[in-house]
């Protein structure tokens, strides 16, 4: 039994809120997390709870009142009998880190993840939102995933059409769904080099490791990924943070054409029929670049990012998202979302 009680989890999670969890049990294997839901149906099923990757995307409350679930099963499994000369197969463990796993299939031979490289956090939270970065989603590669009901402990597989991808989205933040624990994931990879390089900013980044765009190989990629991230985002171990903090918001043709005509620098692609705002680019025109209130602030180098210099609590980080996205309403009728996943004491999600 590997219960604890009044687990600091402010090393858990990397915007540094110093959180504290009544019981967290850290998970090391699927027989791990069996007894951790036996234990916890049999305490108070009414138990707040919570399943924790690398809290690269949480904001977590002060103190949280339930049982923290931190997944750390590893395990990397090639599917010989499902995989041939063109695709491979594998089983992922949830706790597996991300980047660690992107590095690992790329050295493998193993291709189709080197545009996520560097995203920080654990495979088993991948899904939840469908993790995405210059021109890759999740959802590419997945194949399906493995799960448990918590409420029920039903184990069974959903396929990648059952999570309903979208994005920055999926199955798992719907409300009203049951209760899930991804154990696993099955992703599908190729064996041949087929690399996506049409994210202008990518491209750049290749011409400045001396390589064409053209000739790259995923290699390259992973490498020139890896570079633009290091310039572009604070590393969380050095300035707590969660990435992006807002989602970019979606807007129709009409709403669009209107704010381009206002200002004709605006940042936005195509998304379907409507178009996809750059919320960094909104926020930075704000003038809220740098922007500093007690502990947290807006990065000075990326708007989308917000900033915990010294033990800020979860309440200044969501008070300064309120003024930003207050302040984006005002100036151009845009909602902004916040991307990470808010957990109350209650164990819910806020619906910021
Ligand atoms: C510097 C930085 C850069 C980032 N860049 C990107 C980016 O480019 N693209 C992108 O999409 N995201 C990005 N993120 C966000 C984040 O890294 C991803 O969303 C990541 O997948 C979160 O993984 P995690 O293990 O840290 O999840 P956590 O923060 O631990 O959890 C996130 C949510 O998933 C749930 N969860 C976690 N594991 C499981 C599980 N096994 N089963 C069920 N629910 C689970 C949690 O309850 C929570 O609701 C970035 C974050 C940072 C700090």
């Amino acid at each position: 039994m590997a219960l604890i009680e009044h687990q600091d989890l402010s090393n858990f999670n990397t915007l540094a809120i110093q959180a504290e969890a009544r019981f967290y049990w850290a998970i090391q294997s699927f027989e791990d997390l069996q007894a951790a839901l036996d234990w916890y149906r049999s305490e108070n099923a009414n138990m707040p709870l919570l399943v924790l990757g690398g809290g690269s995307n949480v904001i977590l409350s002060d103190h949280f009142p339930g049982l923290v679930l931190h997944m750390q099963n590893q395990g990397i499994t090639l599917l010989e009998e499902l995989s041939d000369s063109e695709t491979v197969y594998l089983d992922v463990d949830a706790g597996e880190n991300w980047h660690e796993l992107v590095c690992h299939c790329c050295e493998q031979g193993w291709y189709g993840l080197e545009n996520l490289a560097l995203i920080p956090g654990a495979a088993g939270a991948a899904p939840i939102q469908n993790i995405g970065a210059y021109g890759v989603e999740l959802c590419d590669v997945m194949d399906s995933l493995e799960c448990l009901e918590i409420d029920s402990g039903k184990h069974y597989r959903l396929s990648a059409e059952q999570c309903q991808f979208a994005y920055r989205d999926s199955i798992f933040k719907q409300a009203g769904e049951p209760r899930r624990i991804i154990s696993r994931i099955r992703l599908r990879l190729r064996r041949g080099a087929q690399v996506n390089t049409r994210y202008p900013g990518l491209q750049q980044s290749l011409q400045d490791l001396g390589v064409h765009p053209e000739q790259a190989n995923p290699k390259d990629i992973l490498q020139a990924v890896c570079n633009l991230r290091r310039v572009k985002l604070p590393d969380p171990a050095e300035l707590p943070n969660v990435g992006s903090f807002f989602k970019n918001p979606i807007v129709s043709e009409a709403h669009y054409q209107q704010l381009k005509a206002e200002y004709a620098d605006l940042v936005a692609y195509p998304h379907g029929d409507d178009y996809k705002l750059a919320a960094g680019w909104l926020i930075d025109q704000a003038g809220w670049k740098g922007h500093r209130e007690e502990q947290v602030a807006v990065h000075e180098r990326q708007a989308l990012v917000l900033v915990n210099y010294n033990k800020g609590s979860a309440k200044e980080v969501l008070m300064l998202a309120k003024k930003i996205q207050d302040d984006i309403w005002q100036r151009y009728h845009v909602a902004l979302e916040i991307e990470p996943r808010h957990i109350l004491a209650s164990g819910e999600l806020a619906q910021d």
